[in-house]
């Protein structure tokens, strides 16, 4: 596996992969690797791409400099498990190479708006510029390559494929499903700032998306389920929506079909999603 820091040579190992004819599966993460960013590499060697797994923990996308500093940070442990994952190439951009200029505000940004201002958006402002802002940046550097994303983060697939249309970006943008631990809890890098009994709480985020696949019946019972099933833990929930899978927008009564239940909620001040597919019938 190599290591590489520096721009100039990440794209020029971008560029020597596509003139041996092979395609760069492109794995954009923010570290403190886990089971759910190895599935991504996984779903990449599977395609047979040469797999370039980037780690920056990108400032712009924090709205809170307190969750930026305790974001973790694991780069010893990232880089063995990246080169068991069968990572080809590992990228390690500085700040200082990613933005240049950070935290002066004269930086370009990329805005999807919609999209990238509702649920999470709405809650933390800001956020998905700063998110499509940095994929814009590690697409920009890769050049053409397939990219692979975690539907945990559900919006942001959204966000990402909508601003590949719209610049046309030569990125195929391809997801993976959310990867769970046996209790049902979806990994995030985040879930190790949580206590035991903090733990037991973050199920019902879970617990809330299982119930409302299981349920038959239109939008508004669906989105009592999830809420139902989120009071009874401690959680502080941020929205508990059935929403379209395509704009994200809150669906009524009349809506049927294949919808998406998204869950956000805040536990011993950690911020936690969730979502997964379910069905709208007229119910029994
Ligand atoms: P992050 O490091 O949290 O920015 O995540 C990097 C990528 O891994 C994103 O595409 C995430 O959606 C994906 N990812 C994170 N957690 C999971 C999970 N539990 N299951 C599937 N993908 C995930």
């Amino acid at each position: 596996m190599e290591v590489v820091h520096d721009l100039g040579r990440w794209r020029d190992a971008a560029r020597a992969t596509r003139a041996r004819e092979r395609t760069v599966g492109l794995v954009p993460t923010m570290g403190a690797l886990h089971a759910g960013h190895l599935s991504l590499v996984r779903a990449a060697r599977e395609r047979g791409d040469v797999v370039f797994l980037t780690i920056f923990v990108n400032p712009r996308q924090f709205g809170d400099a307190a969750d930026l500093a305790r974001y973790p940070r694991t780069l010893d442990v990232d880089q063995r498990l990246a080169e068991s994952a069968g990572v080809d190439v590992l990228v390690v951009p500085t700040l200082d190479e990613m933005w240049p200029d950070y935290p002066r505000d004269t930086m370009t940004s990329v805005h999807v708006a919609g999209l990238g201002d509702v649920l999470e958006g709405e809650g933390r402002p800001g956020h998905f510029t700063g998110v499509a802002s940095v994929v814009a940046k590690l697409f920009a550097v890769t050049g053409p390559c397939r990219a692979y994303f975690g539907q945990k983060d559900f919006q942001q697939v959204a966000v990402v494929r909508q601003m590949v249309r719209d610049l046309a970006l030569p990125v195929e943008v391809l997801d993976a499903p959310v990867v769970r631990d046996a209790d049902g809890l979806a990994l995030s890098s985040r879930n190790e700032r949580l206590s035991s009994e903090g733990r037991a709480n973050a199920l019902a985020l879970s617990r809330a998306i299982h119930a409302a696949a299981r349920t038959r019946g239109p939008a508004s019972v669906l989105r009592d389920v999830l809420r139902a099933e989120l009071a009874r833990a401690k959680v502080e929930v941020a929205y508990a929506e059935i929403v379209d899978p395509m704009t994200l927008r809150p669906l009524g009564d009349d809506a049927r079909g294949v919808a998406r239940a998204l869950v956000a909620g805040v536990v011993e001040g950690v911020r936690l999603i969730d979502n997964g597919p379910v069905t709208l019938d007229q119910g029994e």
